[in-house]
């Protein structure tokens, strides 16, 4: 680089040793250094360090060899600009690199001026931003996905009539989506950030939401509820909800979300299927229950008069006149169960001659099996007679209904502390071990039993009635060979 041409003036010796140390300076620090002529148009010198290809003869198309074609107008109009006042030239730009890829740069240039003050060249230092440039679209990418995605989940939550909100852990809203603003009738900034008694939940309602908070916060595991609350618009509705851990990468709930469903139809709904199902029960009892008595009535008016075929007749219509009774007992409990009118009238009586009258009845309901039946002591049970009758009718219908004529039954009886326990065994095919949680549950139908008639009601309504009275109803044991009902009574 000969800028200095005459050394041996102190003045100029002084300048190009400043200079010899700037250089030396811009070269330590920079990735690329250059030499532009006054006018820009030539590139005299530039040093590129593997990241540019060096130029070491001036070089009038600069722009075309270093500049990306898209930024070379830029690069022209930043130059006019630096030229038209002598200031620093500063720009970002994407330039071609000595590999053939795109890189970008942060370059500055400072005019040199000579001694009659005007600018004789240009110097410039260059660095390699390519890293942080790649970084910050990265950034920018992951930034549009994220807004993107945000927009995505915005719009499903609130396109859905469900309720969708999330709580911090000091019980907080900190969001809750379009249904949920509109029940409350506010606005997000007017709910958001505020807690369950300030956006209108009743104390008691405000208390069981925190508690639940607390829960899921504590066991990391959802929790599910039902409950009323009045909306804004449509006056008191019933609502199912489910409260969900938010965990973060730490596997800490930070924070709990929710969902919420208005569930007033369908319970309607099932209000009025019960208030169907128990009418048209109730209708049909009343003439069974007369028809059953008159059948009864013939059998014991003077039997000697009857001939077997009648006698015969006879028997097969009172026992299906039971079989039917039992049934639409069945219809009765349930709706009453599930409108909550299911009343267990408790009153004190003997266990041990209220088997005997179960074991009768069922023999002479159940010809095609053996019964075993146990002889106990008398034991006082205070109980509703007509359920419990219900519960052993059920379990031992089953245990006829799903196993082969001809097999046999066994019923037992024990005292177990303070506790009466009932069991029935049949030797029928048994019961699936993933099915034996379900089978309690209300409409549930065994998966093999297609063929068999039944609704699956039975054992819902006989877990309803052992519960009221205070005890436990379970599957001991089912194997193929056979299945065990049992249930326990307090004594
Ligand atoms: P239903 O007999 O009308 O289907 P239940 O509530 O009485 O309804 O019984 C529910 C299910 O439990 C039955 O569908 C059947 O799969 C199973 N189950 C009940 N008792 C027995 C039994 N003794 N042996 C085998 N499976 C049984």
């Amino acid at each position: 680089m000969n800028s200095v041409n005459d050394d041996k003036h102190p003045n100029k010796k002084a300048i190009a040793a400043n200079e010899e140390r700037f250089r030396a300076l811009v070269n330590a620090t920079s990735d690329i250094v250059y030499i532009m002529s006054a006018d820009w148009r030539e590139m005299k010198q530039l040093e590129g360090r593997n990241f540019l290809a060096d130029t070491n003869e001036p070089l009038t198309d600069w722009i075309s060899k270093y500049i990306h074609p898209l930024d070379q107008d830029q690069v022209r109009t930043a130059i006019d600009d630096a030229k038209r006042e002598n200031k620093v030239f500063q720009l970002e730009h994407r330039v071609l690199r000595a590999d053939g890829s795109i890189g970008w740069i942060l370059s500055r240039a400072v005019p040199i001026f000579d001694d009659n003050g005007n600018v004789r060249e240009w110097f410039g230092a260059a660095s390699d931003i390519t890293e942080t440039k790649r970084a910050e679209e990265a950034l920018k990418l992951a930034k549009e996905i994220t807004e993107q995605q945000k927009r995505v989940y915005e719009t499903i939550a609130n396109s859905t009539p469900d309720l969708m909100y999330v709580f911090d852990l000091q019980y907080n809203f900190i969001y809750a989506n379009e249904a949920l603003l509109t029940m409350w009738g506010k606005s997000w900034d007017n709910a958001i950030g505020k807690g369950l008694l300030e956006n209108g939940y009743e104390p008691w309602h405000a208390e069981m939401h925190q508690r639940e908070i607390d829960h899921v916060r504590t066991t990391k595991t959802a929790i599910r509820g039902e409950v009323s609350f009045p909306h804004a618009l449509l006056g008191k509705r019933v609502y199912d909800y489910i409260f969900t851990p938010v965990l973060n990468d730490a596997g800490e709930v930070e924070a709990v979300a929710g969902t919420t469903r208005d569930i007033t139809d369908i319970k309607q709904n099932e209000q009025r299927k019960n208030d169907f199902i128990g009418m048209v029960s109730h209708e049909l009892k009343t003439p069974l229950t007369s028809l059953t008595a008159y059948l009864q009535l013939m059998e014991k008016s003077e039997p000697a008069k009857h001939d077997p075929m009648t006698k015969r007749i006879l028997e097969q219509s009172i026992k299906q006149s039971r079989r039917m009774t039992n049934m639409i007992n069945g219809f009765l409990n349930l709706a009453r169960l599930e409108s909550g009118k299911m009343f267990i009238e408790k009153g004190p009586f003997d266990f041990a001659t209220f088997l005997q009258e179960i074991a009768e009845e069922t023999r002479m309901l159940y010809t095609q099996h053996r019964f075993i039946f146990p002889d106990i002591a008398p034991v006082i049970i205070n109980g509703d007679m007509g359920k419990l009758a219900q519960v052993i009718n059920n379990l031992l219908g089953n245990a006829v209904k799903y196993s082969n004529i001809g097999s046999q039954i066994t019923t037992s009886a024990t005292i177990e502390g303070d506790q009466l326990k009932i069991s029935v065994s049949d030797e029928g095919t048994g019961i699936p071990q993933e099915e034996i949680s379900k089978l309690f549950d209300r409409f549930y139908r065994g998966q093999n039993n297609n063929l068999i008639a039944g609704f699956g009601i039975g054992l819902y309504v006989c877990r309803e009635i052992i519960e009221g009275h205070g005890g436990k109803i379970w599957v001991e044991q089912s194997t193929d060979q056979g299945s065990t009902f049992c249930f326990t009574l307090p004594v």
